[in-house]
């Protein structure tokens, strides 16, 4: 039976000398430049006629700035990721036009430090060959060397002689493009992959609810929460101090790169302890839920400009500064990217119920009002005295909305997929509505063991469909 097709991404950081660092900041550039200048045209282009101008036509310009007077510098970039610029400012474009993004916005040098080369064509990119060990080819750069960033790719084992062995693989499967990214502590590689995921069997059939707020990241139904390493008080200080000392030194002097690198890496390392956390809870949740209810969050009305407008201006400016910066602080959108890829590589989903008034309602009886709310944690129901941790309150609300039919599905089906897949999620959603039809399951959460043992043995019992 074959498995789930996505689409995944290795990452690793290269190690560029001097001279290929600037090559690199300099194809960066000149990326750069053709996605501003075709941006430009494009805005010039439907002021005048009031049509834009297409991909194609934008490549016919290209082959002409590489042949003008004073552009001799982009026949420096590889042809294809200039192309692969004005792709991507297509690509953002089409999503502009759906309705998916804002309106494209010029890249900044500093902050979009990137290119990518569109095929992995062994011709343009080379990777896994004999005596390069580690070592990637990509095209004007040569021979590059990587560091191995996982520990599945170890060192060549002790009982395995160096001509036997055939290296640490940089990425599985086959792969689709490469791009190359300045990050504040150096350049990095991307190889995007197809992989084909193992099948991933019944799953444990469990449903969750689950709560995002300010003071508990998440609150799950039976009663965990989750806090997420956000930025403390004194790491904002920090910032600030940082930010300060940048600001103070004059444009363009070296000291000012330098401060500016300390808060990038600075930053960096604050954004990777979070994700880090996300990546750990979202993993934990696709292992042992089958299916997970969230509450649809409008986070951009949430966290609208706290200023208002001249005509209306806003109350409480800096408290409600202070809480969008702790919303945003709490990753909710990229909490929810992350449960909903990885739900679908594990065969779970991911729905999504109306959020209003969930924090006001009894999960026993379902009497609304906003007086049930004792304090940001207890929640004592005034109709029938039902006493809960407010946030697990809500998350089991979730929860009973989705199982009511209240919710919708969010998360994509997987590609490729075992067509037994689709079948069992409507018993796995029967599933979800017995438990909420019957309160007393809900109302005695059971507490979880270590989610590794869990899940071995969820292994053990449930039998791939096929096999
Ligand atoms: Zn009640």
């Amino acid at each position: 039976m074959s498995g789930v097709i996505v689409h995944r991404t290795y990452r690793h950081k290269l190690i560029l000398a001097p001279e290929k660092e600037g090559l690199c900041r300099r194809i960066a550039g000149c990326c750069r430049l053709v996605y501003n200048c075709g941006l430009e045209q494009r805005k010039l282009g439907y002021a005048a006629t009031g049509r834009g101008i297409g991909y194609k036509a934008h490549t016919y310009f290209l082959k002409e700035a590489k042949a003008a007077e004073g552009f001799e510098f982009l026949r420096e970039a590889p042809a294809h990721c200039l192309q692969q610029a004005l792709k991507d400012l297509d690509d953002a474009y089409t999503r502009f036009f759906s309705g998916q993004n804002r309106y494209p916005r010029p890249r900044r040098r500093g902050e979009n430090d990137s290119f990518r080369f569109p095929d992995g064509d062994p011709k343009q990119i080379g990777v896994h060959e004999p005596g390069r060990h580690n070592q990637v080819r990509l095209p004007k750069l040569g021979w590059t060397a990587v560091r191995n960033s996982y520990p599945r790719l170890a060192r060549r084992p002790w009982n395995v002689r160096p001509e036997e062995w055939e290296g640490p693989r940089l990425f599985e499967d086959e792969l689709k493009s490469v791009t190359v990214r300045r990050e504040a502590d150096g350049w990095y590689v991307s190889f995007c992959c197809e992989v084909e995921l193992p099948d991933p069997g019944r799953g444990t059939g469990e449903a969750v609810g689950i709560d995002r707020g300010v003071a508990n990241s998440v609150a799950q139904s039976n009663g965990e929460m989750f806090h997420l390493p956000v930025i403390t008080e004194a790491e904002w200080r920090t910032i600030a101090s940082l930010q300060r000392i940048v600001n103070r030194r004059r444009k363009g002097s070296r000291n000012r790169e330098k401060t500016k690198g300390r808060l990038g890496r600075y930053r960096q390392r604050l954004a990777r302890r979070k994700h880090d956390a996300l990546h750990k809870l979202t993993r934990d949740l696709s292992r042992r839920f089958s299916l997970a209810a969230i509450e649809e969050l409008r986070i951009k009305n949430m966290t609208a400009s706290a200023k208002g407008t001249i005509e209306e201006p806003g109350k409480n400016v800096a408290a409600k500064a202070g809480l969008n910066r702790a919303i945003l602080d709490q990753c909710w959108g990229e909490f929810e990217r992350q449960l909903n890829y990885k739900m679908t590589w594990a065969g779970g989903e991911v729905w999504e119920a109306p959020a209003r008034n969930s924090s006001n309602e009894c999960e026993a009886c379902g009497y609304v009002d906003p007086e049930n709310r004792e304090s940001q944690a207890v929640f004592v129901c005034k109709s029938c005295g039902h006493e809960r941790h407010a946030d697990v309150n809500a998350a089991n609300v979730v929860l009973l909305r989705v199982g009511r039919g209240e919710g919708k599905l969010i998360s994509s089906k997987p590609s490729g997929g075992t067509p037994g897949r689709g079948e069992t999620t409507p018993s796995q959603r029967a599933k979800v509505r017995n438990a909420c039809e019957d309160p007393a399951v809900l109302k005695t959460p059971e507490r979880r063991g270590p989610s590794r043992k869990r899940t071995a043995r969820a292994q053990a019992t449930s039998t791939p469909l096929a096999a």
